[in-house]
């Protein structure tokens, strides 16, 4: 006997628990469905034509950054490059100063 899962919402990115073996959960809009159970069984997804923006619920053509629209993806410190890949960050060093304001000498 099949069970069938019906849930309507935004597909969120995917969370995982670390475990043996890993769990995968598919996230979408409130509900979280258990995947590692789904393994192997037929399951159906329908587009409704639509993306919204996972911030600000947006309307738009396009998503960055795993569901951001464009101005979102623009500002938002969590799509900033070191958060979405850390590897590429940019290090900015700055000078060290010691109590008194002065730096140190070698
Ligand atoms: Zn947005």
């Amino acid at each position: 006997m099949s069970k069938t899962v019906d849930v309507t919402g935004r597909l969120r990115k995917m969370p995982a628990d670390a475990g043996d073996p890993v769990s995968y959960v598919l996230a979408v809009g409130d509900a979280r469905v258990p995947l590692n159970e789904l393994i192997g069984k037929p399951l159906r997804f329908d587009f409704e034509g639509v993306i919204r923006c996972i911030n600000c619920d947006r309307i738009t053509k396009k998503s960055f950054s795993q569901g951001f629209c464009y101005p979102c993806f623009r500002k938002l410190a969590a799509c900033d490059t070191c958060i979405m890949s850390p590897r590429s960050a940019i290090i900015i060093w700055a000078p060290v100063v010691n109590q008194s304001g002065a730096r140190p000498t070698a």
